[in-house]
């Protein structure tokens, strides 16, 4: 990467942002991720600006012209609305101690950019690019882009001590950008892994999401096992992460790290309703031995309707099951036809009401359905109104 050749693509509202800054006497960067994005060639997701201005002057500049919101004005930051998009402008900051793993007890404003890209967690992180004064590499952050590595700016130890949610960030960073932890900082991890418990379970989640759902989670998850084990207390298993490179769904990954394991292990870190519930059920289901009499439609029809189980889930383990199981032949399992049959009551062609009319009342009824159902899925009976009102009054 040749720094005098770079250029990178910047939204009109950014571009304004930087000018008022810069047409006002002052220097304004873009810093972090949009750089880092930008100089692999991904899209960036959002624009921030750093700037020796201070967050009284940076308000003095762009009240008159734009709505501001304030929210993180005591860490430097305020964000103008320009054209509808809230731009995010701080600051050049030196964070104070941290007693409590995550929040710097104090900001100090800095004149120097380099103050601000030494507060940043990895290299790759610390770049700051502005069209006007191009590219500011102090931690050889291209070298590290180019190869493909994660490295803390600065003591690894220190950093991780500092903020233990870089921990996950730095996992996250590998396996999303397929990068490899340079070895010390990969040996902090290993040693401060720990730390990461004091993170609010709500960081700790979304962190552990992107980072399942990178190219290169398998590889992460291998070399890491130690996050596993610090986050729900086991191991994954060797093929549960080798079966990762089958499948690039995050929830997909976790429940088949989670097969054979109990999913409370998950509750700790607080995931939506949904997540856990598919990640439960699918461990729950993956328990339930699929045998020879499942590769008929009416013995896979059987199984679905005894377990409650519709055809998106029942495809979802069949696949966990090849995924994890080497000699697991998915295609014995006719999921298609047997989705044909119905699957519960509420599919019959008769209901309820049929039966009462018989005088078939509480549990009777709903007994008597089951066994027309059941009927119905072995064969014995068509699904038609008739010729099951048949069955029923030869079986009364
Ligand atoms: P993405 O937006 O893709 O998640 P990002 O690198 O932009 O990645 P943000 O959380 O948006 O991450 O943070 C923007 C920048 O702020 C980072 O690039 C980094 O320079 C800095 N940063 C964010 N979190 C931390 C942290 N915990 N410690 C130190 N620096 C951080
Ligand atoms: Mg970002």
């Amino acid at each position: 990467m040749n720094r005098q050749d770079f250029h990178m693509f910047i939204p009109a509202q950014v571009e304004t942002a930087l000018n008022t800054l810069e047409e006002a006497g002052f220097e304004a960067y873009l810093v972090g991720g949009c750089v880092r994005d930008a100089l692999l060639g991904l899209q960036p997701e959002d624009f921030d600006i750093t700037t020796n201005a201070l967050p009284a002057q940076t308000r003095a500049l762009f009240e008159p012209r734009y709505k501001l919101i304030t929210t993180g004005v005591k860490h430097g930051t305020i964000a103008p609305i320009i054209d509808r998009r809230p731009i995010e402008i701080t600051t050049y900051r030196i964070d104070g101690g941290y007693s409590d793993n995550r929040h710097p007890d104090s900001v100090h404003f800095s004149g120097r950019i380099e103050d601000d890209l030494a507060r940043r967690d990895f290299t790759v992180n610390a770049l700051a690019f502005s069209p006007a004064r191009g590219l500011v590499d102090a931690f050889d952050s291209l070298r590290d882009l180019e190869s493909g590595t994660i490295r803390c700016v600065g003591e690894a130890d220190v950093r991780f001590g500092e903020d233990a949610l870089r921990i996950m960030r730095a996992l996250r960073f590998s396996a999303v950008l397929g990068f490899e932890i340079e070895p010390q900082t990969a040996a902090s991890i290993r040693k401060n892994v720990q730390s990461i418990r004091s993170v609010s379970a709500e960081r700790i989640y979304t962190e552990l999401k992107k980072l399942l759902s990178g190219k290169e989670a398998a590889r992460v998850l291998a070399q890491f096992p130690c996050l596993w084990e610090t986050l729900f207390g086991f191991s994954p298993s060797e093929r549960a992460v080798r079966a990762l490179e089958g499948e690039r769904e995050a929830i997909f990954r976790l429940a088949l790290l989670f097969a054979g394991e109990d999913a409370a292990a998950l509750q700790r870190l607080k995931p939506d309703n949904k997540t856990y519930r598919y990640v439960k059920r699918l461990g729950e289901l993956y328990q339930k031995e699929l045998a020879q009499e499942q590769t008929t439609a009416s013995g896979l029809a059987m199984f679905m309707h005894q377990n409650n189980i519709d055809v998106a889930c029942m495809k979802a383990l069949l696949r966990m099951h090849a995924l994890l199981e080497e000699d697991f032949r998915a295609q014995a399992f006719p999921v298609e036809e047997a989705a044909r049959m119905p699957l519960s009551v509420r599919e019959l062609a008769i209901g309820g009401e049929d039966l009462l009319a018989r005088g078939i009342t509480g549990k009777a009824l709903s007994r008597e359905l089951e066994r027309l159902l059941e009927a119905v899925i072995r064969g014995e009976v068509k699904n038609e109104k008739e010729a099951l009102l048949k069955r029923e009054s030869q079986h009364n």
